[in-house]
């Protein structure tokens, strides 16, 4: 297996423009559906019988200070809430420690920043200032130790994958594309470089009873963003 560092020289390596040429072969056009926005639960009918599936993407301790706004517009819980993967139900709620963040959600458990018309057109409250995840869905290169690519591959060495989305298909003209390709080599690069720094800031340390603590690039932290001193 290839090491972190191996992977963020090739992420480095990225060719723009091939990545451009693999996005405007398949195009793509957002529909404003906000399927990528939404709890599974709120957002699909089929999805049956109230097993809530929140809505779940990674943001980054930068981009949450920067969704925050430059005066604390928003408090952090308001922005991120601990990624819940690795998280126990202890008596009082989740309990146990967990690796980096996860998009606030509301309480139909969609992104507490996606808002929807009385069309049902929805759009994002946050779009200049939206992390990576979201600026480059449906889309993901296939590196290891970035975000799990999701979906088929839509170029010939496999490295472009594209999650299923109805916005798939549609034309895309080259400047969007080619805008989108330098989101996902940025995205690939910053994952990278934020899986090195987990793991190289990583102290383990035994949660309390009740107690919830995220690593991040950053360090150890509690669930309100502020560091963990012990
Ligand atoms: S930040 Fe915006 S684009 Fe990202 S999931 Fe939330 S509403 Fe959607």
């Amino acid at each position: 297996m290839k090491s972190l560092e191996a992977e963020l020289a090739d992420a480095r390596d990225l060719d723009v423009t091939a990545i451009a040429d693999a996005i405007e072969s398949i195009g793509f056009e957002c529909t404003r559906c906000g399927a990528c926005c939404k709890a599974i639960e709120c957002g699909d009918e089929d999805a049956g019988d109230g097993a809530a599936d929140e809505h779940t993407a990674t943001v980054f301790p930068d981009e949450i200070r920067r969704l925050q706004g430059a005066d604390d517009e928003y408090d952090f819980r308001d922005v991120a809430r601990p990624m819940p993967y690795g998280l126990s139900e202890g008596a009082d709620g989740p309990e146990g420690e967990t690796f980096e963040w996860s998009l606030q959600t509301d309480d139909c458990g969609d992104c507490t920043f996606y808002t929807e018309d009385e069309d049902g057109m929805g759009a994002c409250s946050v779009h200049g200032d939206r992390p990576l995840i979201c600026r480059t869905y449906p889309f993901s290169v296939a590196l290891g130790g970035t975000s799990q690519p999701m979906g088929e591959a839509v170029d010939r060495e496999g490295m472009v994958r594209a999650h299923e989305c109805e916005g798939l298909g549609r034309e895309i003209d080259r400047a969007e594309a080619e805008s989108l390709a330098e989101a996902l080599k940025e995205r690939a690069v910053r994952e990278l470089e934020e899986a090195i720094a987990v793991r190289d800031n990583y102290d383990p340390v035994e949660p309390e009873p009740g107690e919830v603590v995220v690593h991040d690039s950053e360090g150890q932290k509690r669930p309100d963003g502020t560091p963990l001193d012990r």
